[in-house]
């Protein structure tokens, strides 16, 4: 008996993504660095599907039919390289070494170009859902040629979540678009549970309402357009009590949010790639803002607020909602925009439509929103940004006058809402007539004769602030 594929890193992903292969009807070499999780996998689940037992990675190639499918499932970063370094010898062309796991684009960009030097494919799989979701049907982003798709494509497809039966797995594109896609995918997932803890804080603070009671408003929420897998959680961890203080569980919780590195890498490569994704920077550098703990402490006895007091209008609760709606709109309206210029840079044809689908189920993100971003960018004219078709223009426009007011209510009562504010800041600023960069380019121009362009004239120029402040024209140094 051959394996169709062989799954090398057996914790906790590499041991789910084996079984659901198997559970799916493929036969799954198994290989793991130390025997022990191989057999631990064997022993209790065994039964699941056909798995051929190896102790080495010649072993587990030997098992392999051809072309074969070698998936790494192993820490991300170097235990990756040294994995591969010791699978090329042992492989042939037309091979594949598929990388499932959290590295960085770069990373799979630059070893898709030395693998395909060898005549082997290397292809980078975004794969979001967590561990349930490795089990029981994740969403795929896999990068790579087209050709390495074409083998093993299927059988991702076979093994992804469905929405309403169709695959959440769809390729992405070259080298490391797949890896590429899934981090951005990660970034947006930081600020939707940003402005989920930006709505908790405005309800709780400004309303007084407790988590008990918020759970059941944002089950009720979960019923409408916020319709997701993270409002569903959040009521379920705001109903949990602790059963050893009696508190809400959320009290008992230290206020110090960890993170693992995909949202830092979102924003490092929206920087460079000059793309202004707000909303994922402020939920970064909330998570880093709450983990300073001794500062926060020190400013608790230092910093004034000089708060003001605030009536509250009846429909609170339902602006708390339309702003975390609108927010969460730009979020996705920038994740996107910035997938927009990685396609640019990286000479990726990323399919905008397709991309929103495949987060449709089994991701973290998984919301009935993305039916709606995936219509947006299906026709013809896709819009230049989502928050301008005509379906989340309206719903934004609906959205705006609550949003202000919840955003005004918690700067007067000292309540950090960064990506409630940020997002509308952005917003605002997409749709000014003038921006103030005008005068940006005023003083860059006066300290730097970094030169500007005028509304009236085409042709770059520069004024003689030091000499007689006459017009000269110049040479683009923007
Ligand atoms: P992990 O804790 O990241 O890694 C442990 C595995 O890596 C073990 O099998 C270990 O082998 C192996 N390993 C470590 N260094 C190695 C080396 N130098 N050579 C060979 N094998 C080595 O495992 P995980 O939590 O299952 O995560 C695997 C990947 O999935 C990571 O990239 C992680 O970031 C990603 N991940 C994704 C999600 C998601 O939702 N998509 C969730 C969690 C993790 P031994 O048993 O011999 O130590």
């Amino acid at each position: 008996m051959s394996a169709q594929i062989g799954v090398t890193g057996l914790a906790v992903m590499g041991a789910n993504l084996a079984r659901n292969l198997a559970r799916n009807g493929y036969t799954v070499a198994l290989h793991n660095r130390s025997i022990e999780k191989t057999d631990a996998l064997l022993e209790k689940y065994g039964h699941e599907g056909d798995f051929i037992r190896t102790e080495s990675l010649q072993e587990l190639v030997d098992s392999l039919e051809k072309p074969r499918r070698v998936l790494i499932m192993v820490k991300a970063g170097k235990p990756v390289d040294s994995v591969i370094d010791q699978l090329v010898p042992l492989l042939e062309p037309e091979d594949i070494i598929i990388d499932a796991g959290n590295s960085h684009y770069e990373d799979t960009r630059r070893r898709e170009a030395a693998l395909a030097e060898k005549g082997l494919f290397f292809v980078g799989v975004g794969v979001s859902g967590g561990e349930e979701g490795a089990l029981l049907g994740p969403s795929i982003m896999p990068g790579g040629s087209r050709k390495s798709y074409e083998s093993l494509g299927p059988m991702l497809e076979k093994i992804s979540a469905k929405y309403k039966g169709e695959a959440c797995c769809a390729w992405i594109g070259t080298d490391g678009a797949g890896h590429f896609v899934k981090m951005v995918h990660n970034g947006i997932e930081y600020a939707d549970m940003q402005v989920i803890g930006e709505a908790y804080d405005v309800l709780r603070s400004a309303a007084g309402i407790e988590p008990a009671e918020q759970a059941d408003i944002f089950t009720e929420w979960n019923k409408g357009t916020l319709s997701s897998f993270l409002i569903e959680i959040t009521a379920e961890v705001l109903r949990h009590t602790d059963p050893r203080s009696d508190k809400p569980f959320v009290d008992i919780l230290v206020d110090s949010a960890g993170q693992k590195g995909t949202g830092r890498w979102t924003v490092v490569s929206a920087l460079e790639l000059g793309s202004p994704t707000s909303g994922i920077a402020e939920s970064v550098f909330a998570r880093g803002l709450s983990s300073q703990r001794e500062q926060r402490l020190l400013a608790q006895e230092t910093l004034k607020g000089h708060e003001s007091s605030v009536e509250l209008p009846e429909s609170f609760v339902e602006d708390v909602r339309l702003a975390l709606y609108a927010s969460k709109i730009v979020s996705y309206a920038q994740g996107m925009d910035m997938l927009g210029a990685a396609a640019k840079e990286y000479g990726w044809e990323l399919k905008l439509d397709e991309i929103a689908s495949l987060w449709r189920a089994g991701c973290i993100i998984r919301a009935e929103l993305l039916d709606d971003v995936m219509k947006a960018y299906a026709g013809e004219d896709r819009p230049a940004n989502l928050l301008l078709a005509p379906a989340f223009a309206e719903a934004i426009a609906e959205a705006v006058p609550a949003w202000r007011r919840v955003v005004a209510t918690a700067v007067q009562l000292g309540i950090p809402v960064p990506v409630f504010s940020s997002s509308l800041a952005y917003y605002d600023g997409l749709r000014r007539k003038r921006l103030p960069a005008a005068l940006t380019q005023g003083l860059r121009d006066l300290f730097g004769a970094h030169t500007y362009n005028r509304v009236d004239a085409e042709g770059t120029f520069h004024t003689q602030w030091s000499g007689d402040r006459s017009e000269i024209e110049a040479v683009d140094t923007h």
